[in-house]
């Protein structure tokens, strides 16, 4: 592409709105340093669209000269340059961004200005309160609202009431891993009206801000549409009144504004996931695993009120993952008249089977067929009344919103953090404001007006009552879990097939343990009984298998398994090319019509055997699946394998841990040693999830060069902090990324190099990334691939498979019906043996094609390398 020079540089703020969510953070993280990288300056706006709304008490003179003695050496400022970035350099004339620098003095957040948030509103409305009506607030503002004061003077270093600011490399430091939002949220009456939207965009010019990255839910992004629609009016209106003259009227005729979807509801459309929604799903999981165990104890019944005005997406997989027995959500109402018959019914068929606990998930929005509104408390009525259970009700409230932010929520707004501010850059005045999004595994940029409007068509469905079509704008995997949570949830005899047509299936775990392997085996028993099938457990794998130890799984057996890390089953990596024939007999010995294999590589490897020793022995022409489940993702051909998001989660608490150790002591470099076999996918999204500066894997390997490219970046890097304010680093190394530069050899060369400027330690995390409880992905994930896995299986099965008839003609099994369930980009697909060998590595164990390849290069443009190794 031409070198295009673009008149100044740009600058880019990013401001969080509406609800907090964790995630948030991470987002203004990543917006500010790949806006940094890519040479532009990058501002926060604090307190949401109120910061915008009100601007600075003063004039935005830069704030760096204050700061100017932490500027490093010119040797060492990175050049953002077209090599680095893919893209067109943007500031060839432009001052480079140096990147260790704080603008942003720390003191100044609290002392905001005295002025009450929300003029003539009070600080009441920073908690969502009623908003007021437009008039009345256009009033209040032409009352209320200073001009602003330009000339007023700086005084001091501490500025009161400084909203906007601009911050610099090292000012988001450490954010990965907070909650909420730093740089503060709030609901803005002001911003609905013109003048407040006049206001900000005479801010945005003041400040010389052309580019703009929201953060905040749906109304957040409608204000953000808003704002870019008005804004040929608005500037035309500023230029009228003589607030801004000729030549910022030409330069700041087009602004650039793009939303990224923070919000814990998962509410909105044409985007799978939003920020925070999974931090809230943990937090929801959390609380109703410590609430079975003690309804269990007393035999009582729980309502849990979780969050979703509009939106059922945290009730629903709160209710998959931790196996409830009946949720009510807005989209998805009871069907009939008397749904407290039909609760009533399901519950008592559990307590019948022997359930000693009855759990019911609630969302916020959860109504009946009539829009009237089902509330916990009268969930629990009806249940003392006509059950007579002991019955709490439960409201999780704030703490879903809180805590410290899961894996995915460090790792999804990075990526959506790097896409927005590719998205501004790349914008023209012909393209629209776009929100950034994720479909399956894929970070997208779709229109915001049509994401906002769509959003909007669900609610208004659901006022309609035309539920099917509300569910219509849900994605397809919001569809299988529903399906699989009905499922899984229910003892009815209505989806039975006929006698003939039943099946036994076997389920077999195989290779080490991963989490969610026992939530899919659970799933799978459950599909069995829905439909008069039988499940055969098969304990100990294919050893097991041998040696007969197969027994029938009951409904009720398996009631616990979705919160239950490690195998119930039990397993192992014997393979059946152990003995094949023995296998066969076995699997005929058991007449077995269908078996799901759930495992890592060896299941994969298992099922390659059995296909192909088909020619050999009749037995084994019966369809046969694998589910992936591995910590190391390393299956070929899918993006996720169970157990890999189990283990993200156990490695980011290990190391934010490490991280405070390291820190405390000022200057040390830990060196934290993954497993994973030979992919590097722990490591590398691990690294990008807690933020460290630098990551070794087994496809890149170690070379002595690279490592004195390190030993030198960490010496600059180090040089460039304030004297007594340095922090501990991390370094993430996969266990087999190199067999000569071992964690104990890079742990020395680091210290010896580092001297007095910085220190090393190492640890290992080994086995502790199995992770003890599943996450609420991997359990949610395991179902829904369960069902669809049992979904195959009958297709393809035939009952009495293993049976003997003389006259019977062995119908060989068609390759097809011995496959993988892969995750492939917005597809859930059935691969054959063959395809998956087409993409298989199989010396190295692992896939020849990797979704992540490009993460590791991002790991270290966030950890700021990338910008220095390009300088030498
Ligand atoms: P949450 O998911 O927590 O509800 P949200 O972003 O939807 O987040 P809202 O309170 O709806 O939260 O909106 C936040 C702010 O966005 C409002 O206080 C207001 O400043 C602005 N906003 C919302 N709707 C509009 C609109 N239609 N026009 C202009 N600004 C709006």
């Amino acid at each position: 592409a031409p070198h295009k020079k673009h008149p100044r540089q740009r600058k880019i703020a990013v401001l969080t709105s509406g609800g907090d969510s964790a995630g948030m953070n991470a987002a203004v993280r990543a917006v500010v340093r790949e806006g940094i990288a890519r040479g532009c300056q990058a501002y926060i706006i604090r307190e949401g669209w109120e910061g915008l709304v009100r601007g600075n008490a003063v004039d935005p003179t830069p704030a760096a000269s204050r700061r100017a003695s932490t500027a490093p050496s010119p040797a060492i400022r990175p050049t953002w340059n077209s090599q680095l970035t893919g893209l067109p350099d943007l500031n060839l004339d432009a001052v480079e961004e140096p990147h260790a620098v704080n603008y942003w003095d720390p003191n100044d957040i609290a002392p905001l200005s005295d002025a009450p948030l929300s003029f003539g509103y009070g600080g009441l409305l920073r908690d969502g309160a009623g908003e007021g009506d437009a008039d009345e607030l256009a009033a209040a503002l032409a009352g209320h609202i200073p001009a602003v004061p330009e000339e007023e003077e700086e005084g001091g270093r501490t500025l009161k009431g400084r909203y906007i600011v601009r911050v610099g490399w090292d000012d988001v430091r450490g954010w990965l891993g907070e909650g909420g939002t730093l740089i503060g949220s709030s609901r803005c009456p002001s911003f609905r009206t013109r003048e407040g939207r006049l206001r900000a965009a005479r801010n945005l010019i003041t400040f010389g801000i052309d580019c703009l990255a929201v953060c905040g839910g749906d109304g957040s992004l409608t204000g953000a549409d808003m704002l870019r629609a008005e804004w040929p009016s608005l500037i035309a209106e500023l230029h009228g009144n003589n607030h801004i003259d000729d030549e910022q009227l030409e330069a700041y005729r087009y602004l650039n504004i793009v939303g990224l979807v923070g919000s814990i509801d998962n509410d909105m459309s044409m985007t799978d996931l939003t920020i925070g929604a999974v931090t809230a799903l943990h937090r929801i999981c959390e609380a109703v695993d410590s609430i079975s165990s003690t309804a269990s104890s007393h035999s009582r019944a729980f309502v849990i009120e979780v969050m979703g005005r509009h939106c059922g997406w945290l009730a629903l997989m709160a209710g998959v993952a931790t196996g409830a027995d009946y949720i009510f959500i807005p989209e998805r109402p009871p069907a009939g008249d008397d749904w407290e018959s039909e609760m009533c019914d399901v519950l008592k068929q559990h307590r019948l089977v022997g359930k000693r606990k009855s759990i019911v998930i609630v969302a916020e929005g959860a109504i009946d067929k009539n829009l009237q509104p089902i509330k916990g408390d009268y969930v629990k009525q009806v249940l003392v009344d006509r059950l007579g259970l002991d019955t709490r009700v439960t409201t999780l409230g704030h703490t879903q919103r809180g805590g410290s932010p899961a894996a995915y929520d460090r790792i999804l707004p990075t990526l959506q953090g790097v896409k927005a501010v590719e998205a501004l850059l790349e914008a023209t005045p012909e393209t629209p404001s776009y929100m950034i999004g994720i479909a399956e595994n894929r970070i997208t940029k779709v229109p915001l007006l049509e994401a906002v409007a769509q959003t909007q068509a669900v609610a208004d469905a659901i006022a309609a009552k035309d539920f099917p079509k509300a569910m219509g704008y849900r994605d397809s995997e919001f569809k299988d879990m529903l399906a699989a949570f009905h499922i899984s949830s229910s003892l009815s005899s209505a989806d039975i097939v006929p006698e003939d047509q039943r099946l036994r299936v076997g389920i077999i775990h195989v290779g080490a343990p991963a989490g969610g392997m026992n939530a899919a085996t659970r799933q799978a028993v459950r599909y069995c009984h829905s439909r008069g099938h039988v499940p055969l457990g098969i304990y100990n794998g294919f050893d097991g298998l041998l040696e007969d130890n197969v027994s029938e799984l009951s409904w009720l057996r398996v009631d616990n398994w979705t919160t239950r890390g490690g195998s119930e089953l039990g397993t192992n990596r014997t393979l059946p090319s152990i003995d094949m024939g023995q296998i066969a007999a076995a699997l005929q010995r058991h007449s077995i019509d269908a078996l799901l294999l759930v495992g890592g590589f060896e299941a994969f490897n298992s099922v390659l055997m059995l296909e192909k020793a088909r020619k050999d022995y009749p037995s084994l022409h019966i369809p046969m699946i694998h589910l992936p489940a591995t910590l190391s993702n390393n299956v070929p051909l899918t993006d996720f394998s169970l157990g890999s998001d189990t283990s993200l989660n156990a490695l980011v608490q290990a190391c934010d841990a490490i991280k405070q150790s390291a820190s405390a002591s000022r200057n040390r470099v830990f060196i934290v040693e993954t497993q994973g076999g030979m992919s590097g996918y722990i490591a590398v999204l691990g690294a990008l999830a807690v933020g460290a500066v630098l990551v070794y894997t087994p496809e890149e390997g170690i070379s002595l060069s690279r490592l004195q490219e390190d030993v030198e970046f960490l010496k600059e890097r180090y040089g460039l902090d304030e004297k007594g304010k340095s922090e501990g680093r991390l370094v993430i190394k996969s266990e087999k990324s190199s067999s000569v530069y071992s964690t104990d050899l890079i742990t020395k060369v680091l210290k010896e190099e580092g001297k007095d400027i910085f220190d090393s330690r190492s640890a290992a995390l080994g086995h502790t990334l199995q992770g003890g409880t599943p996450s609420p992905q991997d359990r949610t994930r395991a179902a829904r691939l369960a069902l669809l896995s049992m979904q195959f299986l009958e297709k393809h099965a035939t009952p009495n498979a293993q049976a003997y008839h003389p006259r019977k003609k062995q119908m060989p099994a068609r390759t097809e019906t011995a496959a993988m369930i892969a995750i492939r980009g917005s597809k859930i697909v059935y691969a054959t043996m063959d395809e998956v060998m087409r993409h298989t590595d199989m010396k190295l164990r692992r896939g020849t094609d990797v979704w992540w390849s490009g993460v590791k290069h991002l790991v270290e443009v966030m950890g700021g390398r990338a910008g220095v190794i390009a300088q030498m």
